[in-house]
């Protein structure tokens, strides 16, 4: 029997969104299912008192890929947004990513030298060879000072767990830099969709059927009847029932409030970094887009425990975890006509653009006519 789509893709997320447009272009019939009530996954904004607003946490586009950054440019215009969040340790204020200005406002220092100097000091005194944790390897970048202020208490409340429990590499993402560049990315290409990314992925399905409310789930063998192959960009263990036991994540909880005032903390992104309180980061939306409206909204973003009914938000990469996504893995390996990509089914913590980056590899010309012939 003939089917109905080339393409059943599970998630209206920047995966499906890459994947659908192009697939639609090589004249590839498609049909998106979201299960939320809107397109563009944990990338959606909205307008809120006229403000753009992420309503999934700050989403800042950066890459060193230029073919990525041109694909998306088709879609939308990025505007000149450079994050340079800052850190509020118990009143103190300090620039990230740690650069010269974060070891001015530590030390007292003033030039690279002198930086070095400080940082070679306190990493001579504390320096554990082969760090097995990220307590430790970060003692070993960055020194106490800088761990104990900007790094343990805000690392404890985002992951939940004692820093001497959690993985080395969650902390080599964070740059460090001997110049007065508050710059939080070496990305060459940076910035926000100037009208937001919901509108680049609306663009981007033109013209392709979209289900929003609709879980795959709900009507598995239905929807499977309906196509000659499967694009899943939910979480993994839920395509295989949990059979193995489910994956861990790391939820977020966001608390949004509109503010009678222009500008309430003057930044983007503010990271208050000590155990006290119990946020991990304020956002104040407008600064996304230098918005010079009377009101001003921000959200507060709490980290918290996941649980079934909650949303998946950070895959755990640990040995344990990561062992049991190999488990499900391997049994992708037994579905041919489906492909699973994305930041959930493939259990990685992709940002924008390399999610959009694998998007774009598993929709090349050949591959979309090579799938054809299978
Ligand atoms: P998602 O955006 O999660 O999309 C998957 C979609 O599938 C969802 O809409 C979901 O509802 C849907 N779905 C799942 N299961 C089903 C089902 N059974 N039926 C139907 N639909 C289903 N990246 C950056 O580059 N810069 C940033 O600043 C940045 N900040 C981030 C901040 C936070 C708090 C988070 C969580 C992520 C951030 N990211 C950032 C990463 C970015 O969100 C991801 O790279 C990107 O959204 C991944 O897209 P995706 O399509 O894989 O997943
Ligand atoms: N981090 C930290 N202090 C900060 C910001 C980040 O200790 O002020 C640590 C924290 O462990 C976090 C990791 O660095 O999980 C990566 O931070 P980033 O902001 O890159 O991650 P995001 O949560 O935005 O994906």
């Amino acid at each position: 029997m003939s089917k109905k789509y080339d393409y059943l893709i599970v998630g209206a997320g920047l995966f499906g969104a890459v994947f659908a447009n192009r697939a639609h272009r090589a004249g590839k019939s498609c049909i998106v299912l979201e299960k939320r009530n809107h397109i563009a996954g944990n990338a959606y904004t909205r307008l809120e008192a006229g403000i753009p607003i992420h309503q999934y946490g700050a989403h800042i586009f950066h890459t060193g890929n230029r073919q990525v950054y041109e694909y998306l440019s088709q879609f939308a215009q990025f505007n000149h947004y450079v994050n340079s969040p800052i850190a509020n340790y118990k009143g103190e204020i300090y620039n990230l990513p740690f650069n010269m200005n974060t070891f001015h406002q530590m030390w007292g220092v003033v030039t690279p030298g002198q930086a070095q100097n400080e940082l070679s000091r306190q990493i001579e005194k504390h320096y554990t060879e082969n760090p097995q944790n990220l307590e430790e390897q970060a003692i070993n970048l960055v020194g106490p000072d800088i761990y104990e202020k900007l790094i343990k208490g805000y690392t404890e409340k985002q992951w939940g767990r004692p820093c001497t429990q959690l993985p080395s590499f969650i902390i080599r993402r964070l740059p460090l830099r001997f110049t007065y560049d508050n710059n939080y990315f070496n990305d060459p290409y940076q910035g926000i969709p100037v009208d937001g990314y919901t509108k680049m992925v609306e663009r981007m399905l033109e013209g392709i059927e979209v289900r929003l409310q609709t879980d795959y789930f709900d009507d598995r063998s239905y929807w499977d009847s309906l196509a000659k192959r499967i694009v899943y960009s939910g979480p993994i263990d839920a395509y295989f029932h949990c059979c193995y036991g489910a994956l861990q994540y790391r939820s977020l909880r966001f608390e949004t409030e509109v503010l009678d005032c222009r500008n309430y903390q003057g930044n983007a992104v503010v990271n208050y970094t000590d155990r006290e309180i119990p946020f991990t980061r304020m956002i104040e939306h407008k600064h996304f887009t230098f918005g010079q409206q009377p009101n001003t909204v921000i959200t507060r973003e709490y980290s918290q425990e996941w649980a079934p009914g909650k949303e998946p938000y950070y895959p755990i990469n640990d040995s344990e975890n990561s062992a049991l996504y190999e488990k499900y893995r391997l049994l992708t390996e037994r579905e041919p006509n489906v492909l699973f990509g994305g930041r959930l089914a493939e259990y990685q913590y992709y940002d924008m653009d390399k999610t959009v980056e694998r998007a774009l590899e598993y929709t090349t010309p050949e591959l979309l006519s090579i799938r054809d012939k299978q």
